[in-house]
């Protein structure tokens, strides 16, 4: 039996001169926190989250837990980290470093059993539906509309635009931005939009009716992540389906939505969510719900998860020429989106190539 030997943590972390912004937070940093999980017999395993701290709390908290187990035993690694967490964690960054960890450990799994981890998970499907992300509340308009048309030029049938001017008291200029791409891309696109949880619930409803003119999917985070009630109200009262849960974390986040019949389609992150091992529970509480998933962001790891997922919807990307942005120096097969599908890499584990040279002059300090 092998046992995990060994946790790195790499921060190729920039701080932004110019930071992007969405209606209610500043990006400040670009970058990954990327975990590397090493067993005695020479197997590696990468998994990855955003915010610096996760790599202290890695080294002082988790790593402890998880040295000396069984990297196929991911229940037991997973139970060990979340017990050691009760008092200081179960959200936030506590939840992020054992996202990173616990999608090293599948990572492994993969390799040690030499299948990729969608097969793991009982997936077929390799090509597997997204949508673009067209930009941030600091992209200007004429930008979204001009990245609107180049990705429905390139196969995309759908696109997310952001909201929330003015700290969400500017609806006007919300309904324009989303009206002038609806006129662009005509009505056979399908649209999504997130205002990033800007709006209280009497505004959000306000919004969503004028919504309703626009044909829009999705409206995602009309509220704050907290205001549950108020998102329940929302939908409630709307008759555009409701979106949210990238700010949630593990089952127990998941069955306070699910409960306060809040969200018509479930947003939750696998690298803050609790990775691979919380995510497959997320999806079957939604499956009883009779609803709907669409995880936030990281294709690389979500396309997993839709693969096998019978309510998978579909993944976030946020284009470029290349491909896929995220993660472009850290990862070196990094899969294609040909018209609007990416393509799951058929290597065992996560199918992905992570650049270990390049990511050793970003070595973590020994906290
Ligand atoms: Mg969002």
């Amino acid at each position: 039996m092998s046992k995990i030997k060994d946790v790195e943590i790499f921060l190729p972390v920039f701080r932004q001169e110019n930071p992007q912004y969405d209606s209610s937070f500043i990006l400040k940093y670009r970058g990954r926190v990327v975990a590397r999980v090493i067993t005695d017999d020479g197997v590696e395993g990468y998994g990855m989250t955003f915010a610096d701290p996760v790599a202290e709390y890695i080294q002082k908290i988790l790593k402890e837990e998880i040295v000396g187990k069984d990297p196929l035993a991911f229940e037991d690694i997973w139970n060990a980290m979340y017990t050691q967490i009760r008092s200081s964690g179960r959200k936030g960054v506590a939840l992020m470093g054992m996202s990173a960890i616990d999608i090293a450990i599948w990572d492994i799994r993969g390799k040690i059993l030499g299948q990729p981890i969608y097969k793991l998970l009982g997936g077929v499907n390799r090509l597997i539906p997204a949508y673009a992300s067209v930009g941030f509340l600091s992209m200007p308009e004429d930008t979204v509309l001009e990245k609107s048309l180049e990705y429905v030029e390139d196969g995309y049938s759908m696109l997310k635009i952001k909201v929330g001017y003015d700290l969400g008291q500017n609806l006007r200029a919300d309904y324009r931005r989303v009206e002038r791409v609806r006129r662009a891309v005509g009505d056979d696109i399908h649209i999504i939009v997130d205002a990033n949880g800007i709006y209280d619930a009497a505004t959000a409803v306000r919004f969503a009716r004028m919504l309703e003119t626009l044909d829009v999917s999705l409206f995602e985070e009309p509220t704050h992540a907290d205001d549950i009630a108020g998102l329940a109200r929302v939908r409630a009262m709307t008759g555009v389906p409701i979106a949210a849960g990238e700010n949630e974390y593990t089952k127990y986040g998941c069955r306070d939505l699910l409960c306060a019949d809040a969200v018509d389609v479930l947003q939750f992150d696998i690298t803050r969510a609790g990775g691979f091992t919380e995510m497959t529970k997320i999806i079957a509480l939604s499956q009883a719900f009779n609803k709907k998933i669409a995880p936030h962001f990281w294709p690389q790891f979500s396309a997993h998860l839709l693969s096998a997922a019978q309510n998978g919807l579909y993944l976030e990307v946020f284009p470029t020429p290349k491909g896929v942005r995220e993660g472009e120096n850290i990862i070196t097969n990094q899969p294609p989106v040909v018209k609007g599908q990416y393509e799951i890499p058929d290597g065992p584990g996560l199918g992905l190539d992570f650049d270990y040279s390049y990511l050793s002059r970003y070595k973590a300090p020994n906290y």
